[in-house]
């Protein structure tokens, strides 16, 4: 291969996690539990705005938790944001539930109210309310809660706020993370900032944060022999890996800031051309986790011809994430559009259409012009 491979969102450390580790090994906590664990969790607290948090061993552990806490189990139903990664809603399958997947709207890519309105239509007809709301944050923007929030509480349905991809974004001067009844963000390799693997569930709901601490730990009842009356999960983070996460979310705000400029470099690379990057809501700001781009599909340029031509170069680029109903995993579930009938689904059309482009905060200039120069040499 002539150059290094420049990957879509690579980690990038600080400095500062090697000293938390290395605190971890001085008082010997390498164990699920200790000192970072705590302080991770405090920090994150501080940082969002929110009164208890629950480091964990994923983002995905986190949704599963959430959907026992509002008591999701066999033949229920949970909605969840169609345009999204599946660690989403395979909880629901592990608590034999099923979904009902709410397509994206146009403006913003997240959960469309109109569809979120026909599903609880739907839902409230057949007597199939949902236990659940998972609204997704896709790519580092939050969704439009003040359109979102009041469907769900009209009906009385707790919300959790997947917010996996967008620790740090903000929606009307509020932190992602603030929305849902119980929110959950991921710290996997590829996410703005990482603990290698891990998840945090935040809410201001103290019972919940508790109850989900007891699962997320075996279930272990307050006695000094190991007794066991509720089924429990090896969920917790690694006191090493919060060392790595507290050295990373000092980093947090420079990350955002390079990958907001990375974002603005392709919306200026691709000026006057036949491409469109995500569009940005007026309604908050981004951590422009991911540069995500369009193509216009007049001109015949198709995404795999992008693909095919930065692979050649050994650059990692990928399509938009694959709408849930399309996947064979979930095509028996219900799925409600945006559009008036669902043969036309703006998930479909974006999966169609778009490819997330490198944008880890260690990209430089040089490459990214490069990688401008590539997919403009095909027009
Ligand atoms: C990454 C991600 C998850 C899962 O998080 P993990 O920590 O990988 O389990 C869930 N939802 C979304 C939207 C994600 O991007």
């Amino acid at each position: 291969m002539k150059n290094d491979r420049i990957f879509l969102s690579p980690p990038h450390m600080s400095g500062n996690e090697m000293k938390y580790i290395q605190e971890a090994f001085e008082t010997n906590w390498i164990a699920p539990l200790g000192a970072n664990v705590d302080k991770f969790e405090e920090e994150i607290c501080d940082y969002i705005g929110v009164n208890h948090a629950l480091a964990l061993s994923s983002g995905t552990a986190g949704i599963h938790l959430a959907l026992k806490y509002y008591g999701v189990g066999p033949g229920d139903y949970v909605f969840c944001s169609d345009l999204t990664f599946a660690g989403s809603c395979n909880p629901i399958l592990y608590q034999y539930a099923n979904p009902v997947f709410i397509d994206s709207e146009p403006d913003t890519w997240n959960m469309s109210p109109v569809a979120l309105e026909k599903a609880f239509e739907w839902a409230w007809n057949e007597h199939k309310m949902p236990k659940a709301v998972i609204i997704v944050d896709l790519y580092g923007q939050s969704a439009d809660y003040d359109q979102l929030l009041p469907i769900c509480k009209k009906y009385g349905v707790p919300v959790i706020e997947d917010a996996a991809e967008a620790l740090g974004a903000t929606y009307k001067g509020k932190k992602c993370g603030t929305f849902g009844d119980i929110s959950v963000f991921s710290f996997n390799g590829n996410k703005i900032i990482t603990t290698s693997g891990g998840g945090m569930v935040v809410s201001n709901n103290e019972a919940a944060i508790k109850k989900m601490r007891f699962w997320a730990t075996q279930s272990r009842e307050a006695t000094k022999h190991y007794e066991h009356k509720e089924v429990g999960y090896n969920y917790r983070m690694s006191n090493i890996c919060a060392g790595i996460g507290r050295g990373q979310l000092e980093a947090l705000e420079s990350r955002i800031k390079s990958k907001k400029k990375i974002f603005e470099n392709y919306t200026n690379g691709f000026e006057n051309n036949p491409i469109n990057l995500m569009p940005i809501s007026e309604y908050g700001t981004p951590n422009y986790w991911l540069s995500v781009l369009t193509v216009k599909k007049d001109y015949g340029i198709t995404i795999e011809q992008i693909l095919t031509q930065l692979e050649r170069e050994n650059i990692e680029a990928r399509p938009v994430w694959k709408p849930m109903h399309m996947q064979t995993l979930f095509e028996n579930y219900k799925f409600y559009s945006h559009y008036n009938d669902n043969n036309n689904t703006v998930g479909q059309e974006l999966f169609e259409k778009g490819i997330c482009l490198p944008s880890g905060s260690t990209l430089n200039e040089e490459e990214q012009n490069s990688i401008i120069k590539l997919i403009k040499m095909l027009y």
